[in-house]
């Protein structure tokens, strides 16, 4: 039986799978499952590790050039003790199409 984390955010819960660790005995959130099968709320958000490359709709919460991931993202809210949390940005909603941002343009044009 597949076991399962739940996370209660905004009125969603967003289940994360869990796998058993042989060195510490116990379920362990699948970090790795979960970024070879990303998930996403009820409602489409992403589901993303704090380490994950900042993506073109960032919104960064300072000017340190260390803020490069989604852990530095106003969007971004990490679940407690987890390194997981959803990206409340609507660009990144499921099924909803990217608009073209000053950033994203900026990006596009210069690539
Ligand atoms: S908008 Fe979402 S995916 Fe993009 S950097 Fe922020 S938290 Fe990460």
């Amino acid at each position: 039986m597949e076991q399962i984390k739940r996370y209660a955010f905004e009125g969603e819960v967003i289940e994360v799978p869990l796998l058993w660790d042989e060195d510490t005995q116990t379920y362990v959130e699948d970090y790795k499952s979960v970024i070879e099968n990303p998930i996403y709320s009820p409602s489409g958000r992403p589901v993303l590790l704090t380490i994950e490359d900042a993506c073109p709709y960032t919104d960064l919460a300072d000017d340190d050039p260390a803020s490069i991931d989604c852990g530095s993202c106003r969007h971004y809210h990490q679940f407690p003790g987890s390194l997981l949390g959803v990206c409340r940005n609507e660009q990144r909603r499921s099924g909803v199409k990217p608009k073209r941002t000053k950033a994203r343009a900026k990006k596009e044009d210069t690539t």
